[in-house]
């Protein structure tokens, strides 16, 4: 019994550590536990380790922290995509080994054993395309090509030049600091990929994090089915309620199965409660992309939207009559409001906010449907077309 209440504990720390560090940032959490362990994890115990180190070590001892510190996150390296690699493989090799064994089951064939590779290695094929693949680098050869697909909106892009490239930066285009280029069409740099996401990789990544969520959900469900194939072999049920005399309701066999899935196949229930977390996440993070993809946005766009929106705001409340302005400071003086719903403030802050902002003034939004083409051929390889059939025309 007490296996049982270890694993438990095991599952809810691990929860609240994964919720804490992904998303502890966010206004609802805040001044909760939460946003505690969030600090405390991505900063805090970063701050006493280098506290730790001083004392010991001195000041020689912070500075090869710090310099391991801008290595491992200022500049182009391949730790996380190792972590990746060690990730999925090592998944991979504890489903194996504790489940393959069951495997042709009740409900599960044989054929599962190989699909599920497949599956792995169609993954890794995604992961190593989008890491290898060209984001779409601007160079001196296709400057003006880009120049030209993207025209600048005047809003959040305008002419400008690159300080470092020293090539005009066309619209949509970022430079960025840790591969040191500027990357058409920047959505972000991934650190996992130890590769920039930019016009020419989007749809890769887009793929990469459908597939993986796909493999999450296949692993899921195809450990539930071993287990159920298990309980249907062994007959589980009947032995419950012919020998101990338990009550052939949901309710009453429930807790007996639980328990005695919990004690028989503890390693199989960890698998599928980390792929569902995992698989959870994999959604949330393909839905946002996908939504930035059809109405062809990116991540980058999405704060420099935010920028504008709020810059917008200050201007208008610039405007407003001095009268107006003195009206409203006295009155905020004289009233305290009563503080923000939670819930309010957290969609309120959330840059979903600007959706009407962003369709109301983007000019590369050309509908549902060129967008999603945009982004699966991208510009080089649809104006490559266009030019030879003009010249061939
Ligand atoms: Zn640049
Ligand atoms: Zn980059």
């Amino acid at each position: 019994m007490a296996v049982h209440w270890l694993l438990i504990c095991h599952g809810l720390i691990t929860l609240i550590v994964v919720v804490s560090f992904l998303c502890g940032q966010w206004p609802i959490f805040q001044g909760t536990p939460i946003s505690s362990i969030h600090r405390f994890i991505t900063f805090g115990a970063y701050q006493y380790f280098l506290k730790l180190v001083g004392a010991v070590f001195g000041d020689k001892g912070i500075n090869s922290i710090l310099s391991v510190e801008y290595y491992c996150c200022d500049r182009s390296n391949p730790i996380l995509q190792i972590i990746y690699l060690a990730i999925i493989g090592s998944t991979y090799y504890i489903i194996v080994k504790t489940s393959f064994q069951y495997i042709p089951g009740y409900y599960l064939s044989g054929v599962h054993r190989y699909t599920s590779l497949l599956a792995v290695a169609i993954g890794i094929l995604l992961f190593l395309l989008t890491s290898f693949s060209n984001p779409g680098t601007v160079t001196v050869d296709n400057v003006s090509h880009y120049l030209s697909v993207y025209p600048y909106d005047n809003i959040i892009y305008t002419k400008k030049e690159c300080s470092t490239c020293k090539l005009p930066k066309p619209a949509r285009s970022k430079h960025c600091s840790i591969c040191n280029r500027c990357v058409a069409r920047f959505d972000h740099h991934c650190g996992w990929m130890n590769n920039c996401i930019g016009e020419r990789n989007t749809r890769y990544f887009l793929a990469f994090l459908l597939w993986h969520f796909l493999i999450c959900m296949y692993a899921t469900i195809a450990i539930g089915l071993v287990l159920a194939g298990r309980l249907k072999e062994l007959k589980i049920v009947y032995i419950l309620t012919v020998y101990y005399g338990v009550e052939n309701s949901f309710r009453s066999l429930a807790p007996h199965i639980i328990q005695w899935l919990l004690g028989s196949y503890n390693s199989q229930i960890l698998l599928m409660v980390f792929m569902a977390i995992v698989s959870l996440l994999l959604a949330g993070f393909f839905a946002y992309h996908a939504k930035l993809c059809l109405t062809n946005t990116t991540t980058n766009e999405t704060f420099k939207w935010q920028d504008y929106v709020s810059w917008q705001k200050k201007l208008s409340e610039a405007r407003a009559s001095s009268v107006a302005l003195k009206a409203s400071i006295d009155r905020m003086d004289s009233e305290r409001k009563p503080p923000d719903n939670k819930c309010k403030s957290f969609f309120r802050r959330s840059p979903l906010e600007n959706t009407e902002a962003v369709a109301k003034n983007n000019v590369y939004d050309k509908g549902f449907f060129h967008n999603l083409y945009e982004v699966i051929f991208p510009v080089p390889t649809r104006a490559s077309h266009s030019h030879t059939k003009s010249k061939s025309g």
